[in-house]
Parts: structure tokens; C-alpha cells; sequence
């Protein structure tokens, strides 16, 4: 199938590129997902609307789940580091008022620190805060908002059934969805190489930590305040 756009231009992407030529993570899906700051647009390889991301046939909780906290991100980065530095006409602008700028910068301590205390056993290595911020935006926005998109979808077209052998409600199946998106396989040195050089934390760590700042996801699963997907202290940016 034609790609639409795989954005070789793009430097994250030429990185991510790099990295699965020298063996890097392989995920259950093609990564062409791409947000094109100067264009102010996301770009999806056609390849990707089939499952486990998107099928018209199933459930959508599965969908947004999917699809949806995928598009959520690269919506998202138009809010981050880079996003909050050139404006909607893909120019360099300071388009946040100094109280967003304020706000933000507070904000992204928070996640700066989280993410900075995640450690890989494999590697023992701790992720690098800083260094994946804006892709923790990103996680973190996308599946606020495709969680928020769905129960508002779910308001106009009714409540949707489970899964045959599931015993999970359509609100749990939707977070399962969420968390499918993020199976991978990688070989311990290309692990620690993404953790060094990468903009992305490790597949497990971008769930670990969009989950658990995440309010709904601990009311769906009913964690209890305190544990560790459900910290009292959250970080949220948008
Ligand atoms: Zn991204």
C-alpha cells in the first residue's frame, strides 16, 4: 500500500529510521506517524488503517484506543517544546502569553521529574527526562484527549458492547487498546541505545507514564490512590 507521507525530512523520524537499521524496537505496527511543525499538519501512512491501530468493522474503543491516542499525539506536539516555538503558519513566533509560558514551564518540571525516575531493569538505566520531553507531552496529551473524544463519542452514538470472553467493560477495553499500541520487541543493546540517544522513552515507560497520570484510566480499573499506576502526585501538561 502507497504511503502517504513517510517524512524522511522529518529529523525525529530520520533518528527513528537509524535506529531500526541497527536493530532497534520493533513494535506490532509500521511507525509512520509524523508531525510536520512547519506545516502545522500530521501525516499517516495509509498502511496503518488496519488493525491493531484501526478497523471499521470493530468495536471504537478499539479505534481511539488505537488510531485515535496515536493521532492525539502528533496533534499534541504542536504544544511542546518545538510546537510552542513556531505558530500556526509554521513560523518562528512566541505565540504563548507569558501566564502559558509560566504554567507550562512549572508543568514540565513535573514530567521532566517522573520520567527521570523511570528505570530499565534490562539496561539499568534511568530514562532521560529532559531529553524525551516532548514525545511525554505528546503520549500524555494524545491519550487525554482520544479518551475524552471517545466518551463523547459514546454520548451521541449510545454505549458499545464488550469483547465475546472478555469480561472487561467497553471504558477497560478502550484502555487495552490504548496499551496494545505499545507491544514490542528489542535486543538490550538497541534498548540502551534508544534510551541514550533516543526522543522517545521506551515503549514501556510511554504506558507506564500517560497511564498513570491519567485520572480516568485509574477510575476505569478502580486503582487504588497511591499505587503506582495511580500516584497522588500526577503530572499533566494539557
Ligand atoms: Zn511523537
Amino acid at each position: 500500500m502507497r504511503k502517504l507521507n513517510i517524512g524522511f525530512n522529518n529529523p525525529k523520524l530520520a533518528f527513528l529510521q537509524k535506529d531500526i537499521r541497527q536493530g532497534g524496537i520493533f513494535y506490532g505496527w509500521d511507525f509512520s506517524f509524523t508531525y510536520g511543525v512547519f506545516r502545522n499538519s500530521i501525516q499517516i501512512a495509509a498502511s496503518l488503517l488496519q488493525s491493531p491501530l484501526f478497523d471499521i468493522s470493530r468495536p471504537n474503543y478499539l479505534n481511539f484506543g488505537g488510531m485515535g491516542s496515536s493521532i492525539g499525539h502528533e496533534i499534541t506536539h504542536s504544544f511542546d517544546e518545538l510546537g510552542k516555538l513556531i505558530n500556526k503558519f509554521g513560523n518562528i513566533e512566541n505565540w504563548w502569553d507569558r501566564e502559558t509560558v509560566t504554567n507550562y514551564d512549572l508543568r514540565k518540571k513535573c514530567m521532566i521529574n517522573q520520567y527521570s525516575s523511570f528505570y530499565s531493569n534490562a539496561t539499568r538505566l534511568n530514562i532521560k527526562g529532559e531529553q524525551t520531553l516532548s514525545e511525554n507531552i505528546a503520549d500524555n496529551g494524545g491519550l487525554k484527549l482520544t479518551q475524552r473524544a471517545y466518551k463523547e463519542w459514546v454520548q451521541f452514538h449510545g454505549e458499545e458492547d464488550g469483547l465475546p470472553g472478555l469480561n472487561y467493560a467497553p471504558s477497560q477495553l478502550f484502555w487495552i487498546a490504548a496499551a496494545q499500541i505499545w507491544c514490542a520487541v528489542h535486543r538490550l543493546d538497541s534498548l540502551r541505545y534508544h534510551i541514550t540517544k533516543g526522543f522517545h522513552s521506551p515503549p514501556e515507560f510511554r504506558l507506564k507514564g500517560s497511564f498513570a497520570n491519567n485520572e480516568e484510566f485509574a477510575k476505569d480499573f478502580m486503582c487504588e490512590l497511591g499505587t503506582k499506576m495511580n500516584p497522588v502526585d500526577k503530572c499533566s501538561i494539557w
